[in-house]
């Protein structure tokens, strides 16, 4: 089985995909943590991300993701990818034709024979058009902002709301906007607006949905 969760940046995809994950007892993947992966490795070697370089990047790049980590080149590198800058590199190099058919092929292969809930921003629409739930999950861009504000802050990061703010902006901008599957809701996936919910409230709200076709 599988359980798509869309939705732009900070609208707590993540925190309700990973908890969802115990609740059913499915695996989790975070397909974001793909991206900036590939998003880190240019910034620590200096690649530009121009389409040349990062397909030259591409053939010498292993992508894994198992256990709930990211494995870029056999490091485990799930600490090292959730900074602002990453976060930036990480919505420009997604852009690109063959890094989504690689990350794409990557996500399907690691799904497959599994029940599995992953999030992401074309995972309804590209990676699992078929998935047997696909939840859109947003917010206002103020509450988003904040909330990843104050995730930034908790993990001790010294960072300006404001520069939080406007790069959620331009993220949800380019994520939108780019040729290659862009961020976009499913025609039939379920739409939650999460600006007034607890996360907990979220959760229960999917597992009901889900439950009510016998799932759990
Ligand atoms: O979800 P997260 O914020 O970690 O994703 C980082 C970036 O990776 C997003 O801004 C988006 O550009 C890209 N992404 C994507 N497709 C996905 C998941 C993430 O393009 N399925």
């Amino acid at each position: 089985m599988i359980i798509a969760i869309d939705g732009p940046s900070g609208a707590g995809k993540s925190t309700v995909a990973k908890l969802l994950s115990k609740v059913l007892d499915f695996e989790y993947i975070d397909t974001g943590a793909m991206y900036r992966a590939l998003a880190y490795k240019a910034y620590i070697n200096n690649i530009e991300i121009d389409e040349n370089k990062i397909d030259k990047m591409l053939e010498m790049t292993t992508i894994d993701y198992y256990d709930n980590k990211i494995y870029l080149d056999n490091q485990n590198v799930e600490s090292l990818i959730r900074s602002e800058i990453i976060s930036k590199g990480s919505s420009k190099i997604s852009a690109l034709k063959n890094v989504r058919i690689k990350m794409v092929a990557l996500q399907r292969n690691i799904a497959k024979n599994k029940n599995v809930i992953l999030d992401g921003r074309d995972i309804g629409t590209k990676v699992f058009p078929d998935a047997d739930f696909k939840f859109f999950i947003t917010a206002s861009v103020e509450t988003r902002a904040k909330r990843r504000y104050e995730q930034l802050k908790l993990s001790g990061t010294d960072v300006d709301f404001n520069d939080v703010l406007l790069s959620i902006k331009k993220r949800d901008e380019s994520d939108s906007t780019r040729k290659i599957s862009p961020l976009e809701m499913a025609d039939d996936a379920i739409l939650i607006d999460t600006s007034n919910m607890e996360i907990n409230e979220v959760v229960k709200t999917i597992a009901n949905l889900i439950g009510g076709k016998n799932v759990l």
